[in-house]
């Protein structure tokens, strides 16, 4: 579910869609044009799994990182990683996510000799390679093949990381994982903000919320029982004009994954 979002739209989606967790690494990119590795991670992921492709993806974190690195600097350093993260296809990936098994077709690309060029069976070119294989360098699957002394050896994504798009991240691992320090923007701000900070990012970020409501108490509440999600459903009723218990509007759902999330909250504006 859920159509193709473009860099231009990303902003317009965070303020009516995003969930706290992107929110807050969403802001945090916007007024420092910088994130540190996991808050980058967090949302370069997040994005894709709201249906920004890879060829809108580059554009868009070019732009968010602005004039304070130059296009040298983004080529070398940042391009690379975003088209890792995307994988092979850059398409969305489903969630819950799963460690991706090698691929059939990534077991079929070889190097031949005679040809001098890569294949996906012995009759398909490099360039085919490439356009299936976006995030890949063909020069970078050859100096693979030549590292293991065996032109024709086998890709094995568990061997090439680039050959396997990274799994979207779920509130359990936003939750538990890479806790963030004090300079980090990941993590979950039900969690990992204090509760006067918490409080402060709510209100500002989503204005249906009010100081003293007895909705802004629940949340508070769920929060100091550590019960993240619990909170997390409450902000996403009242912001969506939901009832206490109707949580993602469909079979009183709870939030689990901040993907679904958003696919919810933007089939709900439909
Ligand atoms: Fe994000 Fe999940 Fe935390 Fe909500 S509960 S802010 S979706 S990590």
């Amino acid at each position: 579910s859920g159509s193709v979002v473009t860099a231009d739209m990303v902003d317009d989606v965070a303020r009516k869609h995003f969930p706290p967790c992107m929110r807050n690494v969403y802001e945090r990119l916007k007024k420092d044009h910088h994130l540190k590795h996991f808050g980058r991670l967090q949302l370069v992921l997040f994005l894709k799994g709201i249906g920004l492709p890879l060829d809108e993806a580059i554009p868009f974190w070019r732009k968010m990182y602005g004039a304070s690195m130059s296009d040298d600097k983004f080529n070398k350093e940042y391009k690379y990683n975003i088209r890792h993260s995307y994988g092979q296809e850059g398409r969305r990936a489903n969630y819950p996510p799963k460690s991706s098994p090698p691929s059939p077709e990534s077991s079929q690309l070889v190097y031949s000799r005679s040809t001098r060029g890569l294949h996906l069976d012995p009759s398909i070119r490099v360039s085919s390679v490439e356009s299936r294989f976006p995030s890949l360098e063909s020069r970078a699957i050859v100096s693979l093949f030549k590292s293991f002394g065996n032109l024709r050896r086998i890709a094995d994504p568990s061997v090439d990381p680039t050959l396997t798009p990274l799994p979207l991240r779920s509130c359990q691992q936003i939750l538990t994982q890479n806790q963030p320090g004090t300079q980090d923007s990941h993590g979950c701000p039900f969690r990992h903000f204090s509760p006067d900070n918490l409080q402060s990012f709510l209100l500002s970020s989503y204005p249906q919320l009010e100081r003293s409501s007895p909705e802004m108490r629940d949340i508070m509440d769920s929060v100091k029982s550590a019960h993240y999600h619990v909170a997390c459903t409450r902000v996403f009723e009242v912001t969506h004009g939901l009832k206490k218990g109707d949580g993602l509007g469909k079979d009183a759902e709870s939030v689990s994954h901040p993907n679904k999330y958003t696919d919810r909250s933007r089939e709900l504006e439909r």
